[in-house]
């Protein structure tokens, strides 16, 4: 278990230093804007779907750690996904990051930030880029904020 805390560490510690796909789309068809106002974190999400497929997704922004990373990993998973899928996941990342509750098999590399639940004021900064993702799938322009 103390090897998997340290690979989940490295792996926050990665994508922040190295976000992945750390870009706007260009013709992105869903966009949306999230702040977290408690931790001055702000993100910038652009997406490519296709037939509610995503075809690409980019994120844009600055903030802590663990709101990078989360939005780093969570761009990684979302390619590909449909539409419900990324609602989906959603709703069980929620779950992880406010539980602990950890459905490893669907969550994968997003496991990588199960320990926030621990940190309420944490919570915020790893949901920050789902929210955003939620807002923009929403298809109604807007800015999110987690307050
Ligand atoms: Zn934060």
């Amino acid at each position: 278990m103390n090897d998997l805390r340290e690979l989940y560490q490295q792996l926050i510690l990665d994508h922040n230093q190295n976000p992945r796909n750390f870009r706007a789309i260009e013709d992105a068809s869903h966009q949306a804007h999230g702040h977290n106002p408690l931790c001055g974190d702000e993100i910038v999400l652009t997406l490519k779907l296709e037939d509610n497929v995503v075809l690409d997704i980019g994120f844009q922004g600055s903030g802590c750690a663990i709101s990078k990373a989360s939005a780093s990993i969570m761009t990684t998973v979302l390619k590909g996904k449909t539409r419900a899928e990324a609602l989906n996941l959603l709703e069980h990342f929620h779950r992880m990051a406010t539980t602990g509750e950890v459905d490893e098999p669907k969550l994968g590399k997003l496991a990588a930030l199960a320990d926030v639940y621990k940190y309420p004021v944490r919570v915020k900064c790893a949901m920050l880029a789902w929210r955003t993702l939620e807002a923009s799938l929403e298809e109604q322009p807007t800015t999110v904020s987690t307050e």
